[in-house]
């Protein structure tokens, strides 16, 4: 592989973030770009600026959806240390992504590098209060002019970095969702386990329905029997009964989160009996009637942990812990953030250290 070519453009201001970050509104200066062809393999790496991304019209991406993408966070540390949670795991699940949609492998030391080193150039970019964070977006999609229906044989990887605010600028507050039986986000078999560009576009009608509805988000029922649950809006689900915590087992059509990974690593971690299996939304029903549900929660890289407070399924509507935060989802909450910011020991190795040392730029 070739070196990475710099082409950096020397900040004369410092870099002033906005009070309200929100979430993927404003850009970094710099990105990693390179490029893919059979021939040639992965070539051409570069960090470069910011800049639109020129491509023919007839590229296949746009017309057939030959695209997936990553979302990580990077962190500074109450030491002031650059951390990257997990970035090997992200990197990984890319190539997962990738062999589903015919596209190639990366090489995931090349990659975690390049995130590196990026991450380090544009370091005055990573905010520093509570909650916020530099969110990474690798992604990856196919060039080819051509509308034949086939897979792309060159490619394209970029990775942005943006600085995003605290998920929940308020405080910790539990969300209202309405389980979806008028449409499907994924089937099995199908893309679910891919993080490719498909997924959410099937999945903005039925939440901005929910929207209307005075809703947060939808909570996704399976394809097939519309009978299981599988996923809360871009997040894995937790059930948490009395003895039990119970999330979907991983069937083809859920999205294995990094983050739901951890969480069940913690949780056994605490003793907890944690369970990969088929649920019901009759059996969360049932168990809410009999006492034996305390709540449900969600998890992904944006919100870490959300809480749901309140769900809606057909002319049932149930309600957590009076809408309150559920106590499991704020001690998660809590365990994972100060895992982020540097104030509990990383003894998972999860915490990738983005070294301070200045980078040779040629
Ligand atoms: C990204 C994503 C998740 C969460 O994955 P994390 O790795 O925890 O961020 C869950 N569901 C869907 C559909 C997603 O796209």
């Amino acid at each position: 592989m070739e070196k990475t070519k710099y082409l950096i453009k020397e900040r004369t201001e410092k870099v002033v973030l906005p009070e309200k970050l929100g979430f993927g509104q404003i850009f970094s200066d710099h990105m990693f770009q390179m490029d893919y062809s059979p021939s040639k393999g992965w070539y051409s790496p570069q960090i470069l600026p910011v800049d639109n991304l020129m491509t023919h019209p007839a590229s296949s991406f746009i017309h057939y959806g030959q695209t997936i993408f990553e979302g990580l966070k990077a962190f500074k540390t109450v030491k002031n240390e650059i951390i990257i949670f997990r970035p090997e795991t992200h990197i990984e699940r890319l190539n997962n992504s990738a062999k589903r949609i015919c596209m190639p492998q990366v090489d995931v030391k090349f990659v975690l590098e390049a995130l590196t080193e990026l991450v380090r150039i544009d370091s005055d970019w990573i905010p520093t209060k509570r909650g916020e964070s530099l969110y990474i977006r690798p992604f990856m999609y196919g060039l080819d002019p051509a509308l034949g229906v086939r897979p792309s044989r060159d490619y394209r990887l970029v990775i942005l970095l943006s600085p995003v605010g605290a998920y929940y600028p308020e405080g910790f507050k539990p969300v209202k969702i309405l389980v979806q039986d008028d449409y499907v986000r994924a089937v099995r078999k199908g893309l679910g386990e891919c993080k490719t560009a498909a997924n959410y576009a099937a999945s903005l009608l039925a939440t901005e329905e929910a929207m209307k509805k005075g809703f947060t988000q939808v909570l996704w029922l399976d394809g097939v029997h519309q009978k299981y649950v599988e996923e809360v809006g871009t997040m894995n689900i937790f059930i948490n009964f009395k003895d039990e915590v119970v999330t979907p087992k991983l069937n083809g059509s859920i999205l294995p989160g990094v983050t739901r990974r951890s969480v069940i690593q913690i949780l056994k971690e605490w003793g907890m009996k944690v369970t990969e299996r088929e649920i019901s939304i009759d059996e969360i029903i049932s168990e809410y009637e009999t006492g034996n549900l305390l709540g449900l929660f969600g998890s992904g890289t944006a919100a870490i942990i959300s809480s749901i407070g309140w769900l809606t399924y057909k002319e049932k509507s149930m309600t957590f812990n009076n809408g309150e935060p559920g106590e499991l989802d704020v001690k998660l909450f809590n365990e994972l953030t100060s895992i982020h910011y540097g104030e509990k020991e990383d003894t998972h190795n999860w915490i990738f250290n983005v070294d301070k040392k200045g980078i040779e730029v040629s």
